[in-house]
């Protein structure tokens, strides 16, 4: 009788091991560059911002990689092709910002992987077809100026001057914040990457959810980030007295409001969506009152935008339906829209390859969180790698990844490179 093949397993060089071990002792290094005594936060164009980009800046020179800082205060690092002929871009990176009380993996390991694959072919004296930039991003949280993506948005030539009057808590505008950290607003433009000749944006990144540790796997292929749509529902019914209105008599919109509730998920499971019931208050709000009016919110996000808004419409009509034959009224406001962006097929297919051929199975995941890699969507084509972290636990000090996941992430990314450059030789010989 045959025995079946033995599963391939992966299994890191020692190089990938001693540069996993490098990695998780910098994520631990940068951890310490914060501006809370008890936790982790390093936000856009402070002083942790400015000793985090040094201390990235001199690991780059250290692996001999040129490094400087754009005009959006972004770390980039260069590992140049050799010759002088013109050559195209491929970006890696990922941001190096928190939020407040972080964990120590959330963007800084994307860019610290990235680093050591740069530095990895830069000592072999590997030589790639196209220069491999990294781009360690200054604020994509959004901690201190509220809005998010700002350093990505630079790099993709989509900044709005009307960001610079953002300010801080404290008063300060995003434009004198830039001043303060060296970098002058007007040159900001000179951050966009938008008029070179790229080849794509690749990004690592812990999965920040729990379905790689579900399926038992490492790393995971992101086909797209999600869209959302998120709306403020009213409910209104008829308040009444507690005591003395009869239950067959009443119009309880808190009631109405909790089926509401029930629909929602009946309907993300339909369309295998995710959507969220996050906030709920009913009003007037006494212990002895029949809620009359109840308003919630909802959130609803998908990989596709088309399955989205087909899951926002027949949650509309069958709310009203339901809403209606309790007698009652339904009011819609939509809050905000944000459509999916796509990963590139191609470079999907190769990040694919790359954990197939480690002996791994790549798990594909819809991203539901935003990423540095939908404002460089605009730019050009992106790919996303996600790594296992320990119960799904993000943007909280207990965030945790395993050395061995990172030595994984790296090999693939080495692998994707390779991939890469020989497409490149093909096809801009
Ligand atoms: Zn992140």
């Amino acid at each position: 009788m045959d025995t079946p093949p033995a599963q391939q397993v992966f299994e890191a060089t020692p190089e990938q091991r001693a540069a996993a071990a490098r990695v998780m002792a910098r994520c631990d290094e940068l951890a310490s560059i914060s501006s809370l005594d008890d936790g982790i936060y390093r936000s856009f164009l402070t002083p942790e911002h400015a000793r985090c980009n040094a201390r990235v800046a001199g690991w780059l020179e250290e692996a001999g990689l040129a490094a400087w800082q754009d005009a959006a205060g972004n770390l980039c690092g260069r590992l140049a092709a050799p010759g002088d002929g013109p050559r195209r871009t491929l970006m890696l990176g990922s941001h190096l910002d928190t939020v407040r009380n972080a964990g120590s993996y959330d963007g800084i390991l994307g860019v610290l992987v990235a680093l050591e694959a740069m530095a990895g072919f830069h000592a072999a004296g590997e030589a790639l077809p196209f220069h491999v930039d990294l781009l360690g991003f200054g604020d994509e949280e959004g901690a201190r100026f509220g809005t998010t993506l700002l350093g990505s948005r630079a790099v993709a030539g989509s900044w709005d001057p009307a960001w610079f009057d953002l300010r801080d808590g404290d008063g300060t505008t995003l434009g004198e914040a830039l001043g303060a950290f060296g970098c002058d607003p007007a040159a900001i433009g000179s951050a966009s990457r938008a008029g070179e000749e790229l080849v794509g944006y690749l990004e690592v990144h812990i999965e920040q959810g729990p379905v790689l540790e579900d399926n038992d796997q490492p790393l995971g292929v992101v086909p797209s980030i999600a869209g959302a749509r998120r709306f403020r529902v009213r409910v209104s019914g008829r308040a009444g007295h507690a005591g003395t209105v009869p239950m067959n008599m009443r119009q309880d919109a808190l009631v109405a409001a909790a089926s509401a509730v029930h629909l929602v998920e009946r309907i993300a499971d339909r369309f295998e969506i995710v959507a969220t019931v996050g906030q709920l208050q009913c009003y007037p709000g006494a212990p002895n009152v029949i809620p009359g009016d109840c308003e919630f919110t909802v959130d609803i996000r998908a990989g596709r935008d088309h399955t989205r808004d087909l899951a926002v419409e027949a949650l509309t009509d069958e709310l009203a339906r339901l809403i209606g034959s309790r007698g009652m009224r339904v009011a819609w406001e939509e809050t905000h829209r944000a459509p999916a962006v796509e990963c590139a097929s191609w470079l999907q297919r190769v990040l694919e390859n790359a954990v197939l051929d480690l002996g791994l199975n790549p798990v594909s995941i819809v991203s539901g969180a935003g990423h540095d890699a939908m404002s460089l969507a605009e730019l050009t084509d992106v790919g996303m790698l996600f790594v296992r972290c320990a119960g799904g636990i993000s943007h909280h000090p207990a965030e945790s990844v395993a050395e061995e996941d990172v030595a994984a992430a790296l090999a693939a990314l080495e692998l994707t490179l390779r991939a890469l450059a020989a497409r490149e030789r093909e096809e801009n010989p």
